[in-house]
């Protein structure tokens, strides 16, 4: 398909067709039309390096780490702690300490919740979220609040989807024992004023929780200059496996915090009378890790610094430019979330056609979106709609699927209308 959309410029930043030949996946035909996936805030493709590094890893390699001491569990060891100082350079973390491997962001904040949380909140403390938050940036939290007889205030946004920092002010207290805040809106797509808000906190000696399951992947991170105190991502959502994700936690803070889980690898010596436990970080890595996880995720780390943060974020930003200058022009379509400062995600309503069945329409065109609530419930009320239909783009997508986006809109609301 031949893109009618004037931005050349992106070309020059990326060598798409490379790239694409990278991901196996995108070469298909989806009810015959090429496959369009603009579902990458849900989850993104992987290079067929990251899936060459598990099958190598399975046939080559395989075997419990840790404990071992023959050739192969020496190597699995090796390549999972070598994973390991892929995060920890990647955030640029001071030490390799600070980087927990877990199933995921959702594991990553429970962890906090039920570690952190429960050691230093007592009753009437509070822990501050925003209106914009994924539900396992909100749900985590109400578990422990319930515990502990604590609070859970809400820093509320305004109606184009941007932060009011005034009321985060209004917040804070001596009360505040966490501020735990997403970097980037699954649905909005806001980037959210992160250095602002951990200057705020530490002024009140809060930490600062930053949820990047949606900036990882678009963004820099450099954990010592944002000075957070704690970061949790997803590696399916940079391109690696599912079921592996990352907290990354000051060691100061780790070493206070007691284990969340029992049993093997996080101990030092366990008799029935008393256990200790073992050093950081695998005082909170019980049992046997997602090993493969790991090293795919290090081989997915890889091949993101292979292009260069910095291109994939301006090539993205001209794709969610683009395709929200196209988006904007279709009569009927209502943009949710107009930041100044956004990446990657396209949500809209289109009046009087239900997002489930926008999604099932542009299925049979190839394309992939998600409708729903995206896990923000919260957001849904406050905008006052149920669900919105969301585009969200990563650096393998082109303007041509802009485009395909835009007409396949197009052909749906001629057909519902
Ligand atoms: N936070 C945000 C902002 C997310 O977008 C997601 C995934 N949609 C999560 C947390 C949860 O990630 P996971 O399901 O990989 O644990």
């Amino acid at each position: 398909m031949e893109s009618n959309l004037k931005t050349n410029i992106n070309e020059e930043i990326l060598n798409i067709e490379k790239i694409r030949n990278d991901f196996p996946i995108l070469k298909q035909l989806i009810h015959n039309k090429p496959l369009c996936y603009l579902d990458n805030a849900a989850s993104t493709q992987k290079p067929q390096i990251v899936i060459d590094t598990i099958n190598n890893f399975y046939s080559t390699t395989n075997s419990n780490i840790h404990r071992g001491v023959h050739y192969l569990s020496e190597k699995s060891t090796q390549a999972f702690e070598n994973a390991r100082i892929k995060v920890k350079d990647f955030i640029n973390a001071k030490s390799e300490k600070e980087i927990i491997f877990t199933s995921g962001t959702t594991a990553s904040i429970n962890l906090v919740a039920q570690s952190f949380g429960r050691k230093y909140l007592n009753e009437d403390d509070e822990i501050i979220v925003t209106t914009m938050e994924h539900h396992s940036n909100i749900v985590p939290w109400q578990l422990l609040c319930d515990e502990k007889n604590a609070n859970l205030k809400v820093v509320k946004i305004n109606d184009i989807g941007e932060l009011l920092l005034d009321s985060l002010n209004d917040l804070i207290s001596e009360k505040t024992k966490l501020i735990s805040v997403m970097h980037v809106s699954n649905t909005l797509g806001t980037i959210n004023p992160i250095k602002e808000i951990i200057k705020i906190a530490h002024q009140n000696n809060v930490p600062v929780l930053l949820d990047a399951a949606q900036s990882i992947q678009h963004i820099e991170i450099d954990v010592q200059e944002l000075d957070c105190d704690f970061l949790a991502f997803s590696g399916h959502k940079i391109y690696g496996p599912t079921g592996i994700g990352i907290l990354y936690g000051k060691e100061n803070l780790l070493d206070e915090m007691p284990p969340f889980m029992g049993g093997g690898d996080m101990i030092s010596k366990v008799t029935f009378e008393e256990t200790t436990f073992n050093e950081l970080p695998f005082k909170f890595e019980a049992g046997t890790s997602n090993i493969a996880g790991a090293i795919g995720l290090g081989a997915a780390i890889d091949y993101v610094k292979s292009i260069g943060i910095e291109n994939i974020k301006e090539y993205e930003t001209n794709l969610l430019n683009a395709a929200t200058d196209a988006v904007k022009e279709i009569p009927g379509i209502k943009i949710i979330g107009n930041a100044k400062e956004k990446t990657s995600v396209l949500s809209f309503v289109i009046d009087n056609i239900h997002p489930h069945d926008i999604g099932t329409f542009l299925d049979f065109e190839g394309v992939a979106i998600r409708t729903g609530h995206h896990c923000t419930q919260p957001l849904m009320d406050f905008f006052k709609i149920p669900a919105t239909s969301r585009a969200s783009f990563a650096f393998y997508n082109t303007l041509e699927e802009v485009e395909q986006l835009t007409i396949a809109l197009k052909k749906t609301i001629e057909v519902f209308n």
